[in-house]
């Protein structure tokens, strides 16, 4: 019998978990080590847009995840202090209609849950901590904290923006510290039944800072995230608590819904928000990157855990194409990935400082802009993303082979 090829993953994130996925799909043997000893993602939600719901079922996991899942009726952008709207604009059904897959809220553990499903448990080993790589003769070794290793016959670092993998292939390089910080929180939803609010998802801006809110876990669930300045905190951990009294300081003046929603929280915790600045290589010789620890983003455009899960594909698909020359298939990975990720990374940058404006004039500019587009020309609203949603990842890739 012949013998599977044999992927090492390090990082058993959303990125990792769709690697093996994908992987295993295609037949391929994935070893997926993650540093933690219990698989225990994150206590937030994630919005999955139609080009990663798309990718997920192409991967097998679209009624999974429609089982856990949130699907927002629309988007409404409103102003921080009155709550008046800046502009709405449709997304259930208009994503399924325009896209042909969902827009969908999601709580991380249920994602996580899916994914872990329809892979299995056998090729995810907990409590591996990688620590570096060695290349050898067609094959490469992924060294772990406790001394042991495993051979395969290629490494994904899907590890994180602290990618150890990257490190050990191009040298330590420092994130960039954006100047923000989130403050994430997950609520009851029976806690804020008063509030009346929609199951849509709402963005809220104001001078300097923005706040988002989305339901999760069918509706249970509120989720939200609220970015503010910061020049002091620069901890990058999900494990930093931080208090109500704080997040209420931070948006002291802001419209009582949202004052609401903090009071209604019990735990809060912080996030120093980093990217990078586009890597110029992302693989050497048998070992390539995926997800943040390739090309982490901010998260204003909600793509990061998108790109890692289109990466997943894409890679699969060049592997499978290129089989046994993994130096073709990371070549032309690379090619079919990193302009987009380079244009999510930056259009992520860039929003910041559509959301956060906070002089008088430049404020209503923006808002009479958007308002006016609103209504004349809201299909300009309704389309601005298309270049985002509608990518079909795995398509791209397998037209490539023709070219
Ligand atoms: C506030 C905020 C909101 C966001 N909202 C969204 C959103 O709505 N939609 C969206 O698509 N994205 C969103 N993102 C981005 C998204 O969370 C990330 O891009 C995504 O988690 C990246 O996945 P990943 O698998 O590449 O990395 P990670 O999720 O960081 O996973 C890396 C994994 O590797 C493990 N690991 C690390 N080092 C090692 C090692 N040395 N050995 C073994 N294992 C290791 C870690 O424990 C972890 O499990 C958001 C990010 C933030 C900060």
């Amino acid at each position: 019998m012949v013998s599977r090829p044999r992927i090492l993953i390090a990082g058993g994130g959303i990125g990792g978990l769709a690697a093996a996925l994908a992987l295993q799909r295609a037949g391929f043997e994935p070893r997926v080590f993650e540093q933690a000893p219990r698989l225990q993602p994150v206590g937030a939600g994630i919005q999955l847009s139609p080009n990663a719901t798309r990718t997920l079922v192409q991967l097998g996991c679209g009624e999974a995840l429609r089982d856990v899942a949130v699907a927002p009726g629309s988007l409404h952008v409103k102003s921080w202090r009155t709550g008046r709207n800046i502009f709405s604009t449709p997304l259930g059904t208009r994503c399924l209609q325009d896209y042909g897959a969902p827009y969908y809220h999601v709580h991380r553990a249920d994602l996580h849950a899916v994914l872990l499903k329809e892979l299995g448990p056998e090729p995810l080993h907990l409590g591996a901590r990688c620590t570096g790589f060695v290349e050898e003769e067609g094959g490469v070794r992924v060294e772990l904290e406790d001394g042991s290793h495993a051979w395969g016959d290629m490494l994904i670092g899907a590890d994180g923006i602290h990618s150890s993998i990257r490190t050990a292939a191009f040298g330590p390089e420092q994130p960039r510290f954006s100047g923000y910080m989130a403050f994430r929180a997950v609520l009851p939803a029976e806690r804020i039944q008063g509030l009346r609010l929609q199951r849509d998802l709402t963005s809220w801006w104001g001078p300097g800072r923005h706040f988002v809110h989305y339901f999760i876990s069918g509706g249970r669930q509120l989720n939200y995230v609220a970015v503010v300045p910061t020049r002091t905190w620069h901890l990058e951990s999900w494990s930093v608590e931080g208090s109500r009294e704080e997040l209420l300081s931070e948006f002291q003046g802001w419209h009582p819904v949202l004052q609401e929603l903090i009071r209604a929280t019990d735990r809060v915790f912080k996030w120093a928000l980093y990217d990078r600045d586009p890597l110029p290589r992302w693989s050497r010789g048998r070992v390539t990157l995926l997800g943040d620890a390739a090309h982490p983003m901010l998260p204003f455009q909600a793509q990061g855990g998108a790109q890692a899960i289109e990466d997943a594909v894409v890679l699969t698909s060049c592997l499978t194409r290129h089989a046994g020359r993994p130096q073709e298939a990371l070549e032309e990975y690379e090619r079919l990935r990193k302009p987009r990720t380079h244009q999510v990374q930056m259009t992520s940058r860039g929003s910041a400082q559509l959301f956060h404006l906070d002089r008088p004039l430049q404020v209503l500019k923006r808002n009479t802009r958007l308002r006016l587009t609103q209504r004349f020309r809201p299909d300009v609203l309704a389309h601005r993303m298309d270049w985002l949603y509608e990518h079909d990842a795995l398509a791209e890739a397998e037209r490539f082979r023709g070219l």
